[in-house]
This record gives C-alpha cells, structure tokens and sequence, in this order.
C-alpha cells in the first residue's frame, strides 16, 4: 500500500509544481496540526472560510444532528428541506427586504454563474461590465467577469460581451448602458490584492445602473459573514445589489454558497423553459445545517468589534522599514510589502514558525492575513510579532 503523500503528489491533479504538501491530521480553532506533529496557526482561516475557526462546535452539532436524520433526498427546489427552509429565513431576516429570495450553490464561482444567468434572463440583455484585477471565480462565465488577462487568455474565447473598466474610476462608468444585463464587483477586491472600493465610487455605480436598468451583483463570496467587520461588506457602504453573491466562510467549514435577490427577479427562472437553472447539490441539507449553525453563532458573538480590534491591532503592530502599507478592513487585510522576494522569504519564515500565511492570485508582494474571528488578542500578537520578526531578518 504506498503511502498517503505518494498517493497525493502522484494521484491528486496538482495546480502547481509547488503545493504545500501540509499532511493534515486534524484542525480545531485557529490550528491545524499535522502528522508529522507540528501545529500551525491558520491565519488565512482556508482562505477567508473559517471565521469562528476550524470544527466551531455549534457548527459540528448541527452537522451530527443533520446526519441522523437526512441526507441528499431531492434535487434543489423540488421538497420542503427543513436546513434549507430555516437557514433561508436566518440570512432573509439579516438583509434588506429586496433581498429576500436564495439560491442555494455549493461554491462561489457558482454563486456568479447563477447571478450572470439570473441578469441576463431578467434583463433579456447579454452584456457585462466588470472591473480590472477582480476575481470571480475559475468557471467560465466567472471566469468571463475576471479582470486578469494571466489567467482568462489561455481559455479564449469566453463570453464575448464583456467590457472591463478600471475599479474606483468614477468617469469610466457611462461605459455601462441600456445593452448592459449587469455590472459585477466585488465591495472589496480580495484576490487582485485586498483593494477596497471607494464609498462615492461605489455610489456612483449604484447610480448609474439604476439609469440603465443594469443589475448590479456583488460578489461578497469573501468579503462576506463580518470578514469585513459587518456582516456584509456592502453594510459599510450603504450601497445595496441586486444580486448578493456568497460563500466561503457561509457553510462554517462545509461547501456552500447562493446568490441571493428579489422574487420578481427569480421569476426568470420559472419560465420558458421551466427549471432553467438547477443543481443536484445546491443547498445540501447537512452544508444548510451547518451555515444556519453558523450564521446563528456569528450573529450573537459581537463579531463586527472583533474584526475592527484585528485591524487595529494590525495597523499597531505592522510598521517600519519594508512594510509600505497595511489595507483592508476588520479582518481582510492586505501587508503590502517591498516586492515580491521579501514577500516569499517572510511567508516561507513564518511557515517555519508555524504561520500559515499566503499571498492573493493577483499579487505577489502582499500578504494576506485573514484570521480566524474567534482568534485570541495574544495569539494574534504573537503572529504579528513573528510576522515583524520576519521582515526585519529579511528586509
Ligand atoms: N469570488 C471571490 C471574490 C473569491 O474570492 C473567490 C474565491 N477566492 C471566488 C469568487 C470563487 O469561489 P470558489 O473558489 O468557491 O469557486
């Protein structure tokens, strides 16, 4: 029987010629362990997914309880599923009242390509406007609305009617018009390397779309459950879509993700033809279970105060030479450094020291820090102090 690494490195299709290789064990709060018998502290929280931390216990009881009573049973939309029901009235109840229908996916390029489909189908319209170094996912529609030309070139040709405007840049929108089925941004870009949207630009294209009678989705897939410090990223602006995207950090650990807007806009999808978008998988009992357990804790752990204390915390400790900026808000933070080669070394030093760190696919001079909410003042600090330790070794 060979063993599990030969087993990953020659049989798991790989993404690049240097995975992590980590040999997990088990993960609980903010730590993963490994076989080897080493700790780290997951301050990526998975990538923006574990907000109250790894096997949170509310989240693993939901998860018990749903698996001794049902599993997959129906394709999406067709049975009344309690998990589904009552998780879909939690996150109703959180929104203004035009939010107030879900699509259940199981990822967040998933989420997008419901939304695109849900804009054009309402609008009868098939153009797109989205913004330079966004990301949206790696499908191809996701894909279409990516503002990266590294990744989208070598699957050309995508959906054709896309234009990309440059993000923050107010005199760009009358670019998006009376052809335009919808607009789709991210409140704060996280993979082109944590950049958040100035308020008035982002009033300006709530403006201009209503005009123009575009949709305008926001994929707040990881800005969203208080990432940002409020339980979603468009809160801080006051700027409300028409389609929410979300995932990541919404099925506490397990896959899940929805696209969430009005019952007159879903009506698009009853008709000619009848079940024009379906998933066999979308909102699975034992993933609603989990995100209604999940939701339901975040909403009564004063996590908006916790996200702001990480980013103050942060703004305090990250400072001096070879440090250019720290960016974000609450608990997406962006440490932009020199370049790229200090970048690798304090990542690769803090790994060392048992830090999980990374950079965003966009930008390799940044590192993200995207703790898990739950995390202790004093562990954070003593990253922070490791993190600092490792500039000053490097810079
Ligand atoms: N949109 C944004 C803003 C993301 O950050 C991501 C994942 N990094 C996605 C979409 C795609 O999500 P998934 O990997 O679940 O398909």
């Amino acid at each position: 029987m060979p063993d599990i690494r030969s087993s990953f490195y020659d049989h798991i299709a790989q993404t690049s010629d240097a995975p992590m290789g980590l040999e997990i064990e088990r993960a609980e709060g903010c730590y993963i362990h490994t076989t080897d018998g080493r700790s780290f502290v997951d301050l990526i929280s998975g990538i923006a997914v574990s907000s109250l931390g790894h096997r949170h216990p509310n989240v693993i009881r939901a998860i018990k309880k749903q698996l001794d009573s049902h599993l997959h049973v129906m394709v999406y939309g067709e049975f009344i599923q309690k998990p589904q029901s009552e998780f879909a009235q939690l996150l109703c109840d959180q929104l203004p009242s035009q939010l107030d229908r879900v699509y259940f996916v199981n990822s967040g390029t998933e989420a997008n390509e419901g939304a695109l489909k849900l804009a054009k189908k309402s609008t009868g319209r098939s153009k797109f406007v989205a913004f330079r170094n966004s990301y949206h996912g790696d499908t191809h529609g996701s894909l279409s609305v990516t503002g990266r030309d590294v990744y989208r070139d070598p699957y050309l040709p995508l959906l054709p009617d896309v234009t990309f405007l440059d993000f923050n840049k107010p005199d760009q929108l009358s670019q998006i018009d009376d052809k335009t089925a919808a607009v789709i941004t991210e409140p704060i870009q996280g993979e082109g390397g944590i950049i958040p949207a100035n308020v008035d630009w982002l009033k300006a294209l709530r403006k201009r779309c209503d005009e123009t009678g575009a949709v305008l989705i926001f994929d707040e897939i990881q800005t969203g459950f208080f990432r940002t410090g409020s339980l979603f990223a468009f809160q801080h602006y006051n700027v409300v879509p028409d389609i929410l995207c979300l995932a990541k950090a919404m099925g506490g650990g397990m896959p899940m993700g929805a696209f969430v807007s009005s019952s007159n806009r879903f009506e698009a999808f009853k008709h000619d033809p009848p079940l024009n978008h379906v998933t066999t998988f979308g909102g699975h009992p034992v993933s609603c279970a989990a995100a209604h357990a999940n939701l339901q804790t975040l909403l009564e752990g004063n996590f908006e105060q916790k996200a702001f204390r990480i980013a103050e915390i942060a703004c305090h400790m990250l400072r001096g030479e070879g440090i250019t900026e720290v960016r974000g808000r609450g608990a997406m933070l962006g440490l932009q450094l020199r370049d790229a080669d200090l970048t690798r070394k304090v990542v690769a030093y803090c790994f060392e020291k048992g830090i999980i760190l990374g950079w965003t696919l966009h930008s390799n001079s940044l590192v993200r820090i995207a703790p898990p909410l739950i995390i202790e003042e004093e562990l954070l600090e003593q990253c922070f102090q490791t993190i600092q330790e490792g500039i000053e070794e490097h810079r």
